[in-house]
This record gives C-alpha cells, structure tokens and sequence, in this order.
C-alpha cells in the first residue's frame, strides 16, 4: 500500500511537469532555492502538496510561487505566520478576495502578495469540461496556477494572485459566466448536493432553491453589510451531504412528513440475497427509535417513531424510498469554533413545502425575517446561532413569529417532531 502511495505521489510529479528528478527532490533544481523543511512533507505514504507545488513551481516559474515556498520554509523554522490581511477587491464588490500580505516581504519580495480570488461554485458543484478549461486558463494566466477545489467554504478558491491583476482576472472570468462569491459579515457563498440531478433520495429541487436564495441575496453576498457571516447549504435529504447541520447558519435539508414508501417486492429480494438475520441486524436493530418492526413475515415502519435519519433507506436503496409528501426542515445555528465553541444546528422549522415558486417565496420572506430579526438582536462579529443562544430560543422564535413547541428545546437536533406537530 506504501509502494503505490510513494508511485502515486511520484506520479503526481511527472504529471505536472516537474523537472527531471524521479520525485521529491526538486529542490536540486535551479528555478527553486533549497527548502530542507518542506522537503520532509514528500516523505511519507501520502501524496504530498509540497511535490505538486514544486511541479507547478518549475513548469509555469512564477516568482511567486518560489517567494512562497521560500517564506513557508522560514515559517516553519521559526514555526511563525507571516501573513496579513488588507482588502483587495473588483470594481462594485466589496467582498470576494481574500487578501494575503507578507510580513516580511523585505525578506522574501516575491512573496509579497498571494491573494485568494473566490469563485462560486455551480449548484450541485458539477461543470462542464470547457467552463473547467476556461476558469484554468484564465487562472494560470492571471494567477499562480493554483485551484482548491472546493474549500469548506464551498467556493472554488484560486490562490496566489497579486492586486494589480485582479480585475482584469475577474473580467475575464465573469465573462465566462463565473462570479466572485462572499466574504466577511454579508451572505456567504451557499452549497447544494446534486440532489435531483442525480439523486434518487432527494426530497425537494435544492439546486432550484440554491439558485433562487443565491440571486435573491446576491447583493449581501457581493456588499456585506450584517453582524457576521450567514451561510446556506442546501441538502436534498437527511443524510446531509453538504455537511449543512455542522457547519451552515441555515441548514436547508430535504425531508418527508408521511410513510416512507416500502416496495415489498424488493423487501424479499433484498432478504432473499441478504437473508433475514441481515434484516435484523443491519437494518431493524440499528433503527434508532426502534421504529422498525415485522409483522406477519413483513417489515412495518412506524411513521410516528421515524425520526428520518436515513439509516433504514441507506441499507435498503432498492426497498425503501423517501414518503411522498416532501418537503424542507430548516435548521439554524450550526458553526465551527466562535465564540461559544462548535454547535449543530437546531431544528426551528420542521417542515415547509417546497414545489412551487409561491413555497419558495415563502422561504424568502421567513429568511428576510429572521435577518432583520439578527440585524436588532445580534451582535458585532456574532453568528446568528450565538445570538439565539444569547437571547433564548424562545425569544428567537417569537421574534420571527414562529409557533413554539416544547421540541424545539427538548429534542433540538435529532427529531424532526412531526408526530408532536401534525
Ligand atoms: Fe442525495 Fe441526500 Fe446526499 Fe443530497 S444529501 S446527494 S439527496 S443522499
Ligand atoms: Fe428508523 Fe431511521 Fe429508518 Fe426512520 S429512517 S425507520 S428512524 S432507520
């Protein structure tokens, strides 16, 4: 396993052009000063970024690239950051690149400037090959060459570009149809699953949603102007692919009010295949709430007890689907470290429709109110979860005119309640 790492990562060298070394030793190479620091992340069974950086180094010999390494290798002698911000941004923007400044740009010039250009993904983060094209060499003109794609913040992130080259960088790339996405305390770029487009669990058309929530906040998103930052992420069933409850203000999953729909035909194949203790064991006995049960040789899903955690229709793709009436759950408050430390979202919206453009308008019109709520009650540099938790749920919850029910404090994350509800 080792072995075919090592190759990889060889590989990975001789792809992208590195100069005639077998792998991790480019730093014999003229192009690059020697880095023996960084040289020790090509060690190892993984591939390493060092190698890639390196290739790109040597092929495209931006100056850039090498002040980087030069400054990342002082770094970790002295184990000290020497980047700063600013603010670099494109005419009508005001929010987008992040900027990176060297602290000792007397000490390594070329590494003066390394900003981030943010791109929005497109919903669904699938492209077509030409737009990839496009944006790379759009990119590898203007910028270093280097693409994470995508950051956890869900934009593409072009790393490594100076402020003069900005602009033109952006123009070239808008009109490819690209836009820059958020930054700082204003809406910030939003993820979606493929959900419908290739996903038989989705429970509503996220990717039609994203799109509709992205062009109706879009100037926030370019002009931030609220306490913090707020991010969407839109998941079209409860097995939350976007990671929307752990690290979304707003998490937008897709779910289902009646029975889950049960082909019984399917039960039988899967048990004939599988056998009946696999039944018991993989799927019956790790229902969370014991929903699940056989009666007279068949499965029965107590719909009141299922508290849509996806475990059953994981296991059984063929058997079980999502139940017909389909919907959203809004979830709120989910982060990384802030101020009060990791939290999950908590359920605050059970269910709404969403099939129509009058359901989506309704979204919206709760969204702007639970923003203006955050504009009187939150504070500066203050997530909106940290605002509720602040104040109170309860309060929250009258503030936007929702109905409070005693689940929202009592089973906060792990039970969408409509049994309580409906
Ligand atoms: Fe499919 Fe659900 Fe994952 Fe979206 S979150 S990709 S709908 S399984
Ligand atoms: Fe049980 Fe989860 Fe299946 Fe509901 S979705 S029946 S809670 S395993």
């Amino acid at each position: 396993m080792e072995g075919a790492n090592k190759a990889a990562s060889n590989e990975v060298n001789k792809n992208s052009g590195c100069c005639a070394c077998s792998g991790g030793s480019c730093s014999d190479a003229k192009f690059l000063n020697p880095t023996p620091m960084l040289d020790e992340l090509e060690h190892g069974p993984w591939p390493s970024f060092i190698a890639g950086f390196k290739g790109l180094a040597e092929r495209t010999k931006k100056p850039m690239l090498r002040g980087v390494m030069d400054q990342l290798e002082y770094s970790y002698n002295t184990k000290m950051g020497y980047w700063k911000g600013g603010l670099v941004t494109v005419d009508g923007y005001g929010a987008g690149i992040i900027t990176r400044y060297s602290m000792i740009k007397d000490k390594f010039p070329e590494a003066e400037q390394f900003h981030t250009m943010r791109i929005q993904p497109a919903p669904g983060l699938h492209y077509n090959t030409e737009m990839l094209r496009n944006l790379c060499d759009i990119w590898e003109k203007h910028g270093s060459g280097i693409i994470t794609l995508h950051g956890q913040t869900g934009d593409i992130m072009l790393q490594g570009i100076e402020q003069d080259k900005v602009q033109e960088c952006f123009d070239e790339l808008n009109q490819q149809g690209w836009d820059l996405g958020g930054a700082g305390a204003g809406m910030r770029t939003a993820v979606s699953c493929i959900g419908p487009g290739r996903c038989e669990n989705a429970c509503y058309d996220n990717l039609k949603l994203h799109l509709k929530a992205l062009k109706h906040f879009v100037g926030v998103l370019h002009r931030p102007e609220w306490n913090y930052k707020l991010k969407f992420k839109f998941s079209g069933c409860p097995n939350d692919c976007t990671n929307a409850i752990m690290r979304s203000d707003m998490a937008v999953i897709g779910t289902w009010k009646d029975a889950i729909q049960v082909d019984t035909d399917e039960v039988k194949a899967w048990v004939a295949e599988r056998g009946l203790d696999a039944l018991v064991n993989e799927v019956i006995n790790l229902c969370p709430t014991k929903a699940i049960t056989m009666k007279d040789g068949e499965m029965h899903i107590e719909t009141r007890d299922c508290v849509r955690c996806m475990h059953c229709l994981n296991a059984m793709p063929k058997a079980l689907s999502p139940g017909k009436e389909r919907g959203i759950s809004l979830l709120m408050g989910g982060k990384n470290t802030l101020k009060v430390g990791v939290n999950m979202g908590s359920l605050i919206v059970p269910f709404m429709k969403m099939e129509s453009d009058e359901d989506i308008e309704a979204f919206t019109e709760l969204i702007e109110e639970i923003i203006d709520w955050w504009d009187d009650n939150g504070l500066d540099h203050e997530r909106i979860g940290e605002t509720i938790e602040r104040v109170g749920l309860k309060d929250f919850l009258e503030g936007i005119g929702q109905e409070i029910d005693i689940n929202h404090v009592t089973r906060p994350r792990d039970n969408p309640y409509f049994k309580a509800k409906y």
